[in-house]
Order: C-alpha cells, then sequence, then structure tokens
C-alpha cells in the first residue's frame, strides 16, 4: 500500500483524534474512512492507562494520553514513573487505526506513542 500526502495528513488528522478522546471506547472513527470501517467490524483491542477520572498526577495524565499498548503486560511495563498504579484499560480499534498505528517499529515494541508517530 503505497501512502501518498493525502494519506499522511489523514493520518496525522487521525492520531491526534485518538490522543484527544484519551481513553475507552470512543474512538473517534469520523476522523477514519467511515465507510471502510463500517465495512470492516473486525477490532482488536488495545490497552491504555487510564488517567482520566482517577487521582493521577501530571506525568501519567501526559503519558497515558499518547501511549497505547499491544498487551496488557506491555502497558503495565511502561508506565509514567515507577509507582504509577494507574488501571489499565482496553480500546477497541479498527482494522484500519490499528494498521495506522501499528507500523513496523512499533509491532516490534509492543507500544507506540502518539507522540512520535
Ligand atoms: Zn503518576
Ligand atoms: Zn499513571
Amino acid at each position: 500500500m503505497d501512502v501518498s500526502d493525502k494519506d499522511s495528513r489523514s493520518r496525522r488528522n487521525f492520531l491526534k483524534g485518538i490522543a484527544a478522546v484519551g481513553t475507552a471506547a470512543a474512538v473517534p472513527f469520523g476522523l477514519a474512512d467511515h465507510a471502510e470501517a463500517a465495512k470492516k467490524k473486525k477490532e482488536i483491542i488495545v490497552y491504555r492507562l487510564q488517567s482520566r477520572g482517577t487521582v493521577s498526577c501530571k506525568a501519567c495524565k501526559l503519558h497515558h494520553r499518547f501511549v497505547i499498548s499491544l498487551k496488557r503486560e506491555i502497558a503495565d511495563k511502561h508506565r509514567a514513573h515507577p509507582g504509577c498504579n494507574c488501571p489499565i484499560v482496553e480500546q477497541k480499534l479498527s482494522r484500519r487505526a490499528f494498521r495506522l498505528l501499528f507500523a513496523a517499529e512499533a509491532l516490534r515494541l509492543g507500544f507506540v506513542d502518539l507522540r512520535k508517530v
């Protein structure tokens, strides 16, 4: 699949949307191609640390908003700082969103930092 200018622009907007939403089920599919999202109902579960609605510190809020992990254990290993005990929550991603987020590097590491994509 080739990546045109238009694709990389919409990818960036899409990622911004995910970061803005924070956690849990409210993935901004509106920013993705909804026709495609509707066709492909298969979703992939990813894991994030929950900071909204908890007593997390500033570092956690910033970190948890941008980091998405493939596995619960990976999320657990990549906390904002030692002693962070924020709950780990599941988030559903469409296959399209998953593909956009988890390129080769992120798949190898097991997590993606939205600030770096
Ligand atoms: Zn913290
Ligand atoms: Zn935390």
